[in-house]
């Protein structure tokens, strides 16, 4: 059951209250399917990157079983280049800037060994190149999961509607359904939000959660309460690549599953919080994942008898 995966493949450089970095590796891409990898082995990666962009990464993405065949590499362009700082709550951030670069010209080819996916993660990407990615399929993967940012709402917002109204999920954070829907009850926004075409609606709350919408269905998953946030970049990346990654290993897209799925993307977002970029998701144990979930069962898990 192969996965396609399409959104940025980066360079980042971050600021938070702990520290800063240089260029270090992200990108929207490069986090959900790390983070998907951990569920299932058939991956498929769809980007762009200049030459700039290290060799070794691409290997070490391939050593998680993810396909770069349909990663393009410009020869004499500048990879995606994105800055961002933290403020002391750790939960919002100010871009400081995005080079978009090598996403100028990029022209999304899907290799003939990638057609038949049935679960595509149209990561965060410019709206006008994951409509492309959706109009060169041959058939409509059974579940298209899609992610976004307030900066294609300020630069691209007609093109991000027409890809909205065609994917079955769409996940984004609760300042960017505030932007979208122009309401501040996320319930509001939620309602104004499906009726732009998604079937399911998940808002990402940071340190607070995720909620999982539909029109008759509201789920709430807590983030696990973690003593250190290092650096939230990527996390909601992750939490996506980890939602999808589970409904891709169970084959099942139902509501009851896309709850369970939460609890594993959540999981995996909380993995990426606690260090800088990708260093934290490259390299865990299965075990840990496991365990991990298993905290977010008992975080959440009470006994009560309505009388
Ligand atoms: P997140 O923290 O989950 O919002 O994701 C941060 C990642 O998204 C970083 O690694 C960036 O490289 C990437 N990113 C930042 N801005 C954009 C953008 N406008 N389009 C696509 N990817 C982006």
């Amino acid at each position: 059951m192969s996965l396609l995966v399409v959104g940025t493949v980066a360079f980042d450089a971050i600021e938070t209250p702990f520290g800063k970095t240089d260029k270090i590796i992200g990108g929207a891409a490069t986090y959900a399917s790390l983070s998907a990898s951990y569920f299932t082995k058939d991956i498929n990666l769809v980007s762009v990157v200049g030459d700039d962009f290290p060799a070794a990464t691409i290997e070490q993405l391939n050593d998680h079983g993810i396909d770069t065949t349909g990663l393009q590499i410009l020869k004499g362009q500048k990879s995606f280049f994105w800055s961002g700082r933290y403020h002391n709550d750790m939960n919002t951030r100010d871009t400081l800037a995005t080079e978009l670069n090598v996403l100028m010209s990029f022209d999304p080819v899907i290799p003939e060994a990638y057609q038949n996916c049935e679960f595509l993660m149209l990561g965060n990407l410019m709206p006008a190149i994951q409509l492309k990615v959706l109009e060169r399929m041959a058939e409509r993967p059974k579940l298209i999961v899609m992610d976004t940012m307030n900066f294609w709402m300020e630069t691209a917002m007609e093109d991000l509607m027409k890809v909205i109204r065609l994917v079955d999920v769409l996940t984004i954070n609760d300042a960017e359904a505030r932007q979208l829907s122009g309401e501040y009850s996320l319930v509001k926004a939620a309602q104004k939000i499906l009726k732009m075409g998604p079937k399911y609606l998940i808002i990402k709350k940071g340190e607070h959660g995720a909620l999982l919408f539909n029109n008759e269905q509201v789920f709430f998953a807590p983030a696990l309460p973690l003593e250190d946030v290092f650096d939230p970049t990527g996390a909601g990346d992750t939490f996506a690549g980890g939602f999808i990654g589970y409904l891709a290993r169970t084959k099942d897209v139902s509501f009851e599953n896309m709850k369970r799925g939460i609890i594993f993307g959540s999981a995996m977002a909380s993995f990426c919080v606690e260090k800088f970029g990708t260093e934290r998701i490259i390299d865990l144990g299965q075990d840990e994942v496991e365990e991990r979930v298993q905290e977010f069962v008992d975080l959440v898990q009470f006994d009560i008898t309505l009388v």
